[in-house]
Formats: structure tokens, C-alpha cells, sequence
């Protein structure tokens, strides 16, 4: 079943989003953790969250970015450019960082440009980046205002019911990847992080409700197999910019470490928290998005990040952590400095590397860092 999910984690569009378009069913596409998904999903959609997976060229990212710019949303306005996301009926741009807000407008201008590449429904979502009351009141009506323009453009009712199933349903999926966490972090490793990178990847872009019943089964079959795999490698911690990349892990795990734990958000950030199911279901999902301040986009939670990253260290026995950023991800790139400092000061080994998101063409580079920082760990 692992196979499965490494196969759909490979490329863009996969058989699950055919299937639904086959039979009619919409797909919206989302960047970001802090978009509430479970609204999509209670307007009888998909949510597919998006990749820039298989770009090959910046012809298009870089005409309407520029050249100084993270490249993951660059490689998601090429593919857009290519008319590889001529799947989606939808599209909401999140404004996770800068490079996330910027989406909005190139991809806006590069729709005038190339035919057919921007979807007729195409929202943008703020978040605000504290938490005080003001700004849950003002994430509650940006919440109620995407959930009507979805209503108005789609001429659809998405009922107080449907989001409390929805809300439901996702929560029993997050229980399950802290399931599927616990077979990474506790003393006997189960799978690896690359191919828990690949569970959780395939699980933003298909049927939630197929996506449970397949995770379950594959969580049920690791744990019938109980298949020890850390013999002999260095547990590890991976934190920073976007990953949604099986490669890249597989890269840090061929050379000897094992990826038990992460702070990604297409990994634990995306999972750790679950919504207040006893609460109004709008209300209670505006609190639990806004609320999840693992993020280096909301200001002022780094104590709490820190925080988070020990406990993690702790709870997994990581040997040594690797602090990645995608090539000017400001938010990640300057905090992982600091965490660098930080961790190293209680006697944590840290290696920091920036990086390019796309094809692995840096892989030499990385293999020397990695194995380098293996040997420290002895
Ligand atoms: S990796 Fe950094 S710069 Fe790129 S989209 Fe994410 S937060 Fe923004």
C-alpha cells in the first residue's frame, strides 16, 4: 500500500482526482496549512492541496516572480502556466508568506497571458499573523466570507451539519497520522520518513473519506508486520520551508539516517491538532487553523516553536536535527538560525542547508553536507 501512496506523491494529478472528475465531482486547489479545508469539503469538493511536483523549467515562474523568490510557489505558477492544473475548478491563495501572497497577483496576471491556466473560481484568504481576539474575529469572517463566495459561485449550501461531519472526519484522520507518528517515534521504527512523507502527501489530494479507510489499512498491516528499522541509523528531525518532496528524504535517509520526526507543515504541522468538535463548527475551526502557531509566518510564538521542537526531540530520541530552507524562505531561513543557536547551546547537533524545491539538482551537494554531518553524529 506504501507503494500506493510513493506513486501518487510522484506526480501532480493522480487516479483518485480522475475518478472524481470523472463522475462529475469539483476539485479546488489550496497552498497552505492555515487554509480551513474542512469548508471545502463540506461543499461536496475536493481539496488538493497544491505541488509544484515534475516542473522541469521556471520559463513562466520566473517571468512573473523574478529570479529572487522562493521557487515553490514559482514551480506551482509554471505548472498552472503549463496547463497542469487544468483539473482544478478552484483555486484559494493563502498568504502563508510573501512569496504565497505574491501567487495571488502573478497567477492573476499570468491568467491573461495563458489561456485557460487561471480556474474560473479563484479567492484569496487572509490570515492574520497574531492571535488576539480581533484577529480570530477577523479569521472567523474571512472564513464566513470564502464559505459564501464557494456558496455563490458554485450555487451551493454548505450546511452547519456538513461541516461538523466534515470536521469529524478529518479529525479521525489526524488521530490516524498520530498513529502513524507514534510508529515513527518510539523505539521501533516502522516506516520511514520518506514514506510517511508520501502517506501524508497522497492524503492532500484525494477523497478524504477513501483516504481514511487506505490509511487505516496501511497503518493496520505496519503494525501486523512489526518491522523493526532503525538498526544502525541516526534518528533524525527535520524541520523548516515546505517539503512535499520523497526524494529529498530519500536522499538524507540513503545516507544512513532515518527521519523519525518532523515540523513540516505537509508532516506533524498538519496533523498535530485536532478541532473542538463540541464547539459551534465554524467558530471551533477558526480557532484550531489560526491557533496552530507552529508556523514561523505567525509573529511572536517562537518560545513556542522552540518548545515544540525539544518536546519532539525528546519524545523521539533524535540524534542530531536538520534545519532546511528553500532559497529565500525568509521565514524559515532566519528562524532556523536561531534554532540553530539554540539547540546547539543544550547540546543538540544541528545542520542547517538551504536548498532549491524541484528536481533534485543540488543532490551531489546535499549528499556531502548530509554524510558529513552522519559522521559527526558517529
Ligand atoms: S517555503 Fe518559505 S518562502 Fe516558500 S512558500 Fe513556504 S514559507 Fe513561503
Amino acid at each position: 500500500m506504501i507503494d500506493t501512496f510513493r506513486t501518487m506523491a510522484r506526480t501532480l494529478n493522480n487516479p483518485f482526482v480522475e475518478k472524481w472528475k470523472g463522475s462529475g465531482g469539483k476539485v479546488i486547489g489550496f497552498p497552505c496549512t492555515y487554509l480551513p479545508e474542512e469548508i471545502i469539503h463540506a461543499a461536496g469538493m475536493l481539496p488538493f492541496r497544491f505541488r509544484g511536483v515534475g516542473t522541469t523549467s521556471l520559463s513562466v515562474g520566473d517571468t512573473y516572480f523574478g529570479p529572487v523568490i522562493c521557487s515553490f510557489p514559482k514551480c506551482i505558477l509554471q505548472l498552472a502556466g503549463e496547463g497542469r492544473y487544468e483539473f482544478l475548478d478552484g483555486a484559494v491563495i493563502v498568504p502563508g508568506c510573501d512569496s504565497m501572497r505574491r501567487l495571488d497577483e502573478c497567477w492573476r496576471k499570468a491568467g491573461e497571458d495563458y489561456q485557460g491556466s487561471l480556474p474560473g473560481y479563484f479567492h484569496y484568504f487572509g490570515v492574520p499573523h497574531k492571535v488576539t481576539d480581533y484577529s480570530i474575529s477577523w479569521f472567523e469572517e474571512e472564513t464566513v466570507i470564502f464559505k459564501e463566495s464557494l456558496e455563490q459561485y458554485f450555487d451551493l449550501t454548505i450546511t452547519d451539519d456538513a461541516v461538523a461531519e466534515a470536521i469529524g472526519l478529518y479529525n479521525g484522520i489526524r488521530r490516524l497520522l498520530c498513529r502513524m507518528d507514534r510508529l515513527r517515534t518510539g523505539d521501533t521504527v516502522l516506516l520511514s520518513g520518506s514514506d510517511a512523507l508520501a502517506v501524508l502527501v497522497a492524503g492532500s489530494a484525494m477523497p478524504r473519506g477513501s483516504y481514511r479507510e487506505l490509511l487505516e489499512g496501511t497503518l493496520d498491516s505496519l503494525e501486523r508486520e512489526a518491522r523493526d528499522i532503525s538498526e544502525g541509523r541516526k534518528r533524525l528531525m527535520l524541520v523548516g520551508s515546505v517539503n512535499d518532496d520523497v526524494g529529498f528524504m530519500d536522499v538524507i535517509e540513503d545516507s544512513g539516517g532515518l527521519i523519525v520526526a518532523d515540523t513540516l507543515c505537509f508532516g506533524f504541522r498538519s496533523y498535530a491538532d485536532l478541532v473542538d468538535e463540541s464547539d459551534e463548527p465554524l467558530k471551533a475551526l477558526t480557532r484550531r487553523y489560526l491557533q496552530h502557531s507552529y508556523c514561523p509566518r505567525m509573529f511572536g510564538y517562537y518560545k513556542d516553536r522552540l518548545q515544540v521542537l525539544r518536546r519532539r526531540i525528546r519524545e523521539a530520541r533524535v540524534d542530531g536535527v536538520i534545519l532546511q530552507n528553500i532559497r529565500f524562505c525568509d521565514l524559515h531561513g532566519s528562524e532556523n538560525g536561531i534554532f540553530e543557536r539554540d539547540l546547539e547551546a543544550e547540546g543538540v547537533p544541528c545542520m542547517r542547508i538551504e536548498r532549491e524545491y524541484g528536481p533534485l539538482v543540488e543532490t551531489g551537494r546535499l549528499k556531502m553536507r548530509i554524510d558529513a554531518f552522519m559522521e559527526r553524529l558517529g
